[in-house]
């Protein structure tokens, strides 16, 4: 008899503490600021929330009657350099592309937005929840000298570390791209943009860029306008080109057979830079595609898929030839 009752007392209070719960999660959800006011050090998101998955691209938009001189966001140390968007009939506003590291841990951060207009300066706040990916892990066999580097390969791989370093540190102040990517290579997507990779049974850094398969020598394109920085004959990358869009945008392109441009060129969408190969560490011809946005490394395909459809700056020049086969941003599947 006892026992029972106490059961249905131990019942009831459970259903309550879970409907408590559920309340708290659902005010907190509403209410993120108010509710734990006491507890949280300064209210944060009051202009708005976004979220993303690690290794996303997204679009952060700050609205502004007046021309600000200077638009910047930080996000995680990083700094965003906000532009502004001009629409026919629509009122003027700033963009800034936010990527998510493959590697940020999942969890709420803040960013925070100044708008300068001359002397004064104006402060949003937004919250980026950021969700984790779930990544493949991959089982890579190489001839071991690729694996396992002897001393000397070491020391160039850190020497190159710190030439693309420099190189990337000098971003051009003036945004090159626009909306209109091409996918560099019509090639295979394979999706292992993040994986976990085991190389000959040990584990290494996550792979940082998107690889896409394709023929010894076909036609690698600049995926928009921008600046050659720099070129490489790296012993991870081979054959290598970086590409300056402006504002902190960079893109890569590894494993070339041929490099067609040098530093400091000028390209545009579509331009042919190089030629797939299998030069450095690669199992076969494909092009290897990477993309940083402010440091963080970011999934390239995320690029096709940004939400600019009607033309944010530029329209494309009409001879700028764009892959007939590549797949339209609305038709390219989102990994998961
Ligand atoms: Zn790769």
């Amino acid at each position: 008899m006892m026992m029972t009752a106490l059961k249905q007392t131990h019942v009831r209070i459970s259903r309550l503490d879970r409907m408590l719960i559920t309340a708290v999660v659902l005010l907190s959800s509403v209410f993120p600021v108010e509710l734990f006011s006491n507890t949280l050090p300064a209210p944060k998101g009051l202009d708005g929330q976004y979220s993303g998955k690690q290794g996303q691209v997204l679009v952060v938009k700050v609205k502004g009657e007046e021309q600000a001189t200077e638009v910047k966001g930080t996000f995680l140390s990083r700094t965003i350099q906000f532009f502004r968007e001009f629409r026919p009939g629509e009122p003027t506003g700033y963009i800034g592309l936010l990527g998510i590291d493959m590697q940020d841990d999942p969890g709420t951060y803040e960013l925070a937005v100044e708008v300068k207009q001359g002397e004064q300066a104006k402060q949003l706040s937004f919250n980026v929840l950021v969700a984790k990916e779930k990544f493949a892990v991959e089982h890579l066999t190489l001839p071991k000298e690729k694996v396992d580097l002897d001393e000397k390969s070491v020391a160039r791989w850190k020497a190159e570390q710190e030439q693309v370093k420099q190189a990337l540190a000098e971003n051009s102040r003036l945004k090159l791209w626009h909306s209109n990517f091409v996918e560099p290579v019509n090639g295979k997507r394979t999706g292992i943009f993040g994986s976990v990779r085991i190389m000959n049974g040990q584990p290494r850094n996550p792979h940082n860029g998107e690889d896409i398969g394709a023929p010894m020598g076909a036609d690698v394109a600049a995926s928009n306008d921008g600046v050659v920085r720099l070129t490489v004959d790296h012993v991870f990358s081979g054959r290598g080109v970086f590409i300056d869009h402006g504002l902190g945008f960079y893109t890569m392109y590894f494993h070339l057979s041929e490099v067609l441009v040098k530093d400091g060129d000028l390209v545009t969408a579509g331009q042919i830079i190089g030629k797939v190969g299998a030069t450095g560490r690669a199992t076969g011809p494909h092009l290897h595609w990477g993309v940083k946005l402010n440091g963080a490394r970011v999934n390239p395909y995320s690029l096709l898929d940004l939400p600019f459809k009607s033309g944010v700056t530029l329209p494309t020049p009409a001879t700028i030839p764009t892959p007939e086969t590549a797949p339209t941003p609305e038709a390219v599947p989102v990994r998961e």
